[in-house]
């Protein structure tokens, strides 16, 4: 079944990139639709922490936000547990579908369409538009679109319809997650980051308060989640009095950390997960979506005014993206390797040396460390005179020479 009706864009996915550049793009032109297959949009796994410059500058509402992450338990491999407290929060903790659908309302406010239900199955090019078929209620259609945002997030079988190589394995990371009721008093009240061997390659565990008596249980990194979550959740059920786990109710997905090397072709530009646009850290992907998300808008805004829908013309979206983001992108992955590869020993003795010390945990939580662009935190830490000055003074070789080590190692 083909609508004979000619859009300016589709986009392919209505997760929190698709909302958005279906809610930017809204602001610029008509004629505008968002096909996802999910009928409650914004229901992927995800903790829903962002930071507050994502939160500055794309805005939300205030009924929208769990809790204000202004403070912070690490523990290390030890057991032993540091707390961290800033003044001003730098990140929140947030209802994730709703703020997804809270985009998508606004998109539809300005009269872009929502296909719900409806999974993409082929997207192909003719001179002078692009052709989607989707499957909804079982009844294949076509659309035809002069331009396409691809956000369909990890489940990227649509990028080889473009002839651009998909992210590799080695480059996604595995998380698990659980959201349990628990039974305690006082009352979880600030973000739990768990660290140490324990948790895989690269990994790492988290408790996140969302509503009363509940959490968010989970379990990020190269390994296979799932099985490391079990564990770690048994191994804190006493001491939270959580429910039994329910292990049908995990849930596992991916997260890359590596860009494509191309995110446009003709008529095409791809955002979000599926361009791989994550901050590589944390494995956070929020706030570049929204960022690669309004980029594309522009991008396609500027085509349908010149009417030029070229590769040519849509590799200024890379170019874009890779001015704001490609730096943090690309050391952000060196500093992943380097913080996530210290041994279990090594890291207890400098998170103890570090937490402990209450001038470098200033800086830590200071203007200087935002949650938002962890290289550039990270080089102002590296860079603080304070910092090397208490590095340099201390008696332990190990903790000595890190900083110059530090810095062989990310240049
Ligand atoms: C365990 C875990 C915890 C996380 N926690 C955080 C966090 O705290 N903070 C943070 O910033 N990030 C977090 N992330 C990452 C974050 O969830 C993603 O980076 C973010 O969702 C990316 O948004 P997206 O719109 O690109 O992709 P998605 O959210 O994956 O959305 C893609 C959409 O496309 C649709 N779709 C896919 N294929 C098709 C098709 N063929 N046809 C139609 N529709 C299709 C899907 O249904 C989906 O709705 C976490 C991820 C995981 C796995």
């Amino acid at each position: 079944m083909m609508s004979k009706k000619l859009y300016n864009c589709i986009i392919i996915g209505g997760g929190p990139a698709g909302a958005r550049a279906a809610y930017e793009l809204s602001k610029k032109t008509k004629n505008i639709a968002l096909i996802d297959y999910r009928e409650s949009l914004g229901d992927k796994l995800c903790t829903g922490i962002i930071g507050t410059e994502c939160v500055e500058k794309y805005g939300i509402d205030k009924n929208l936000i769990f809790s204000e992450g202004n403070s912070a338990d690490i523990t290390n491999p030890g057991k032993k547990t540091f707390y961290l407290e800033s003044k001003e929060p730098k990140a929140y903790i947030i209802d994730r579908i709703k703020y997804v659908q809270n985009i998508i309302q606004k998109a539809k406010a300005n009269n872009t369409e929502i296909l719900y239900k409806s999974r993409v199955t082929d997207i192909s090019f003719s001179k002078n538009d692009a052709k989607i078929t989707f499957k909804s209620q079982g009844i294949e259609k076509e659309i035809l679109t002069k331009s396409i945002i691809l956000a369909s997030g990890l489940e990227n079988k649509l990028i080889n319809k473009l002839n651009i190589n998909s992210i590799k394995n080695e480059n996604i990371l595995n998380g698990s997650q659980l959201t349990m009721s628990y039974d305690t008093t006082p009352q979880i009240e600030n973000t739990k980051v768990f660290l140490g061997s324990k948790f895989g390659f690269q990994g790492f565990g988290w408790i996140v308060p969302t509503k009363k008596n509940e959490i968010l249980i989970g379990v990020l990194t190269k390994d296979k989640s799932r099985k490391i979550l079990i564990q770690f959740i048994s191994e804190l059920k006493n001491e939270f009095r959580l429910e039994n786990i329910i292990e049908k109710n995990i849930k596992t997905w991916g997260i890359p950390i590596q860009p494509l090397e191309k995110t446009y072709a003709e008529r095409t530009l791809v955002i979000g997960d599926a361009a791989g646009l994550v901050k590589p850290v944390t494995g956070g992907g929020i706030y570049y979506s929204q960022i690669s998300a309004e980029l594309a808008a522009e991008t396609i805004e500027k085509a349908i005014i010149e009417n030029d829908f070229s590769e040519k013309s849509f590799s200024a979206y890379q170019k874009n993206w890779k001015n704001l983001i490609g730096g943090e992108i690309l050391k952000g992955n060196k500093l992943r390797d380097i913080l996530f590869g210290f041994e279990d020993k090594k890291l207890n003795h400098l998170t103890k040396f570090t937490f402990s010390n209450s001038i470098i945990s200033n800086i830590l939580i200071s203007k200087s460390s935002s949650f938002d662009n962890h290289f550039k935190s990270f080089l102002n830490f590296i860079n603080n005179e304070s910092i090397i000055n208490i590095f340099t003074k201390s008696k332990s070789s190990e903790i000595k020479e890190l900083i110059p080590n530090l810095k062989k190692k990310i240049f």
